[in-house]
């Protein structure tokens, strides 16, 4: 073409273009990713504009993608009515470097190449437009903005240092506004042309892109058609009456080709939860997180202020991975102005302890291109991060709320433990986590109890919250530490799960109220200590004659007047490890 100008790429996107083209980057699918993000940008700049000035929509007031492949060419082509590009424009951005991802992406490849390192750095940064010649041969980009009258085309071959800008002449390629791309897939690429693919593709990356996408697709609807019957088959019939031939209905499949939507426009994280029904919210989270069973409990919010961000959380029905197992779980999906970026998070944004809670995040404050490394630098995100624990947080405590104590006790049993867990990790939030704990309780049969329930329970006089902890229910039950505190009907927690006693020590107190260990030498009942003075001294060389007997198993014997029936008991030093924990430890060491 003799009217096609040729142009010099940017030093640095000849770097880049030589990398894509050249790289053994396995997940080249993220290219559709890219397209279908600028497309989408291109139309978000478009909508804005035209808010102010309605004239922009003139030549067409749709704003969609439309995506139509060629299998047997290998040719996809993407097409959207957005803001379209100048030819300056696009020598601006499909010349130079034009996205500060791309930059940022350069700059860490030249440090990780410095320091010797063979990074995957195309899929932490995603290389924009540029990333279109992972899978093609030839790219063209045909666009027309509605601040000029003409429509110029962009050419570049992989491997090659330059490109050309034309006119578009060709009337049939005329486009009223906006932008198409074509690619001409590489050999081995072509695959990608598929329009089964495409969807799938779409379906993972831009499910909820805001505006519709639209694929080209092959589709089929059966009809009854009248044949006649078959003559040999009418012979059978009563053969001497002469007849018409028989009519028969046979069931046909029709083929023809059709645009079809293939993403859900407005994600339900958009919508006002006053609209959005529990079914729906319940749809999303199976359909997203490839769960059967309906959540216990979903919470959808929008931040404002400082950093706005929306999000939809859930708390799973059951526990299918070991708190103990530190696999990332791709519990939380980020979209960031409502294309997915990824679920490949190491609690970043959210603790790793409450990863069981799953859920989308949209921002529009973070980049499209953020790296994990942008992430933990992020103030933004760190931000988010607290909004979102504390969201969670308060989405468990409406479970415990909930009329229906099953389904706190379904929690419970669940994730109790790393509950647990976060009392004795998360500092930050030991406020949060205290209210949500459940105990046996000397009071409640085999029932759990909380805190609060506790705290409600307290007799007028008494100051401390009473625990003791056992290897099991019954030996907590008939331990004789329980006997004065029974008598005076103070309720005692009974501490049967190794990790109970671990997570009220990071606690230490619940309301003000100290958690006390009544195995512990020291413990104070309020009572007088006149009668135990003289009881004391009456029993005082039996006192001496047992320690001489006990010999070193024992620090000291003492007269105490914490029994009532029992006539001794063993008790724990007021510091060191209570006889749990040694009993924990013990088991540890072995
Ligand atoms: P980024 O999207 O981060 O800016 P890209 O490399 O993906 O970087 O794109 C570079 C630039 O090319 C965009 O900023 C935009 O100006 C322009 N561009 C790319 N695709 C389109 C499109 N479909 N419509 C209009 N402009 C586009
Ligand atoms: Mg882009």
């Amino acid at each position: 073409d003799q009217l096609a100008e040729k142009h010099e790429y940017q030093a640095e996107v000849n770097r880049l273009m030589d990398l894509i083209v050249h790289s053994l980057y396995s997940n080249k699918e993220v290219f559709l990713r890219e397209l279908v993000s600028n497309a989408s940008d291109a139309l978000d700049k478009l909508r804005y504009l035209s808010v102010t000035d309605p004239e922009l929509l003139k030549d067409g007031p749709q704003l969609d993608i439309r995506i139509q492949s060629d299998k047997d060419n290998g040719v996809i082509t993407i097409t959207d009515s957005g803001i379209g590009m100048t030819k300056q424009e696009l020598i601006d951005s499909l010349g130079t470097i034009a996205s500060s991802g791309t930059a940022k992406f350069l700059k860490a490849l030249k440090e990780s190449q410095e320091a010797g390192m063979d990074n995957n750095l195309i899929g932490q940064f995603g290389v924009g437009f540029y990333s279109t010649f992972l899978v093609s041969e030839k790219v063209v980009v045909s666009t027309k903005s509605p601040k000029s009258d003409k429509q110029y085309v962009w050419e570049g071959q992989a491997d090659s240092g330059s490109y050309t800008i034309r006119e578009e002449k060709d009337p049939e390629k005329l486009i009223p506004r906006g932008t198409r791309l074509t690619l001409y897939l590489k050999h081995d690429d072509k695959g990608f042309a598929h329009p089964e693919r495409i969807q799938k593709l779409l379906k993972n990356y831009s499910q909820f892109v805001s505006f519709p996408i639209y694929t080209w697709q092959e589709k089929g609807f059966t009809k009854e058609v009248e044949v006649d019957e078959d003559p040999a088959e009418a012979k059978k019939g009563d053969d001497d009456i002469k007849t018409e031939p028989k009519k028969k209905t046979k069931t046909v499949v029709e083929k023809y080709w059709d645009w079809e939507l293939s993403n859900e426009t407005q994600p339900i994280w958009l919508r006002n939860p006053k609209e959005v029904s529990t079914e729906e919210y319940n749809e999303f989270y199976k359909k997203t997180f490839n769960e059967y069973l309906n959540p216990l409990a979903s919470s959808h919010f929008t931040t404002e202020g400082e950093v706005e961000f929306r999000s939809i959380l859930y708390v799973p029905a059951t526990r299918k991975d070991d708190i103990t197992d530190n696999r990332k779980t791709k519990n939380i999906r980020l979209y960031v102005k409502r294309v997915f970026i990824s679920d490949d998070f190491d609690g970043e944004l959210f603790p790793r302890y409450l990863s069981f809670v799953k859920g989308v995040v949209d921002s529009n404050d973070l980049p499209l291109n953020v790296s994990r490394e942008i992430l933990q630098e992020s103030r933004i995100v760190r931000i988010m991060r607290k909004r979102l624990v504390r969201k969670a947080f308060d989405m468990v405590l409406g479970i415990s709320c909930s009329e229906n104590r099953d389904d706190y006790e379904r929690f419970w049993e669940n994730y109790g433990k790393i509950l647990k867990l976060g009392a004795m990790e998360d500092k930050e939030n030991h406020k949060r986590i205290a209210p949500l704990l459940r105990f046996f309780s000397s009071q409640s049969n085999d029932e759990l109890i909380s805190l609060d329930e506790y705290v409600e329970n307290m007799k007028p006089e008494q100051k401390d919250i009473y625990f003791i902890a056992a290897d099991s229910l019954s030996s907590a039950k008939n331990t004789p530490f329980l006997e004065r505190l029974t008598e005076k009907e103070y309720e005692v927690l009974l501490f049967v799960d190794p990790m109970d006693e671990m997570a009220i020590q990071n606690l230490s107190s619940y309301k003000d109220k100290k958690f006390v260990d009544i195995s512990r030498e020291d413990l104070d009942l309020g009572d007088s200590n006149e009668e135990r003075e003289e009881i004391k001294q009456q029993f005082s060389q039996t006192c001496d004659w047992i320690k001489n007997r006990l010999g070193d198993k024992v620090a000291r014997v003492d007269i105490s007047n914490r029994l009532r029936s029992s006539p001794c008991v063993l008790v724990a030093a007021k510091f060191g490890w209570s006889a749990n924990m040694e009993r924990l430890m013990r088991a540890q060491t072995m």
